[in-house]
């Protein structure tokens, strides 16, 4: 605790505030919050909410302390096994309200969050996301350090309950330290909390304009007419049962305006509606390992590109155009 303020109050501030941030700036953004006053979830179902509402980040806010009352500035936290007792400490200090709950040792299947041996039970974890979390890890502190102006306590790894079992790239935020008397006044303060926020919300926006070129497009035209687009009218297809390879490199749900400008400069894209949404694919080629030469050479510009087949103007699943390709 700190002098004169809780922690609780602190996270539920910034929280609100980032909240209002992001729904005030970025269309298509709703947020859920596990709470919204000044009541306590469960660390258990922190996750789960996040999971159920099929959320694409997981944010959780807090403020830390220290016996040393000269440690300030805020850490990001993904999940992954402490490197060193500070951080392990954190992760010890933050798990420790399950102590609170009911039933915490079945809930929990036996964890202690004092025990270091506990912690074991996270280097079970799939790190699906661990690339993206840290990713926008790196945002926020990038965020907290160059616009919010605080001192810079990087990007570290500990086990959180509240990271664990997530299913979207996730982060655990300490926006500094209560038992710092200066930073106390700031994280408390309007102006602090203002800038916090922000901070966390500039870094969300940059993430999510990121994973948008990512994923190689801008839409430009937001055509709500669906048309369908004639795309593969290959003379001499026939002997290979009208099956074409391209190279998929992106998919998007409005239409963007083929130009090379759009797609990285490469100029010979296509576009095919399926399954409601669009999607842009690039080269034509009658083998299959043409395709997969070619999307190697492209990887660089679009590292998640991927071959598809296309018959009849209708993308095909990969291996039945493979074995349509062998009975010809
Ligand atoms: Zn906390």
């Amino acid at each position: 605790m700190g002098s004169f303020s809780q922690e609780k109050n602190i996270n539920l501030a910034i929280a609100m505030k980032t909240g209002e941030y992001l729904t005030r700036n970025l269309d298509n953004v709703k947020v859920v919050y596990t709470r919204s006053d000044d009541s306590t979830v469960d660390l258990l179902d922190r996750p789960q909410i996040a999971n159920r509402n099929k959320a694409d980040l997981f944010i959780s806010i807090h403020a830390n302390w220290a016996k040393n009352k000269n440690v300030s500035g805020p850490e990001t936290y993904i999940m992954g096994l402490a490197k060193d007792e500070d951080n392990l400490a954190v992760a010890m200090k933050e798990n420790e309200v399950i102590l609170l709950e009911e039933d915490y040792s079945t809930k929990y299947q036996g964890f202690d969050p004092k025990s270091p041996e506990s912690y074991i039970i996270f280097t079970l974890m799939q790190n699906v996301y661990q690339k993206q979390s840290a990713d926008l890890a790196m945002k926020i502190q990038t965020q907290f350090k160059e616009r919010a102006n605080r001192n810079d306590r990087g990007v570290r790894q500990a086990g959180f309950w509240v990271l664990f079992n997530t299913t979207m790239p996730s982060v655990l935020i300490e926006t500094g330290f209560i038992t710092h008397a200066e930073e106390e006044i700031y994280l408390n303060s309007e102006q602090g909390q203002d800038y916090l926020a922000s901070a966390i919300f500039r870094a969300c926006r940059d993430y999510i304009n990121d994973i948008d070129n990512m994923s190689n497009f801008r839409v430009v035209d937001k055509e709500t007419g669906k048309k369908e687009i004639s795309v593969i009218e290959e003379p001499g297809n026939k002997d290979n049962n009208g099956i074409v390879f391209m190279v998929q490199v992106a998919s998007a749900s409005a239409r963007a305006e083929i130009k090379s400008e759009n797609f990285k400069g490469l100029t010979d894209i296509v576009e095919i509606y399926a399954q409601e949404r669009y999607k842009y694919a690039t080269g034509k080629f009658s083998e299959y390992a043409e395709a997969v030469k070619y999307r190697r050479e492209i990887e660089e510009i679009y590292p998640d590109a991927f071959v598809i087949a296309i018959k009849d103007n209708k993308i095909l699943p990969l291996q039945q155009a493979l074995d349509l390709k062998k009975k010809k």
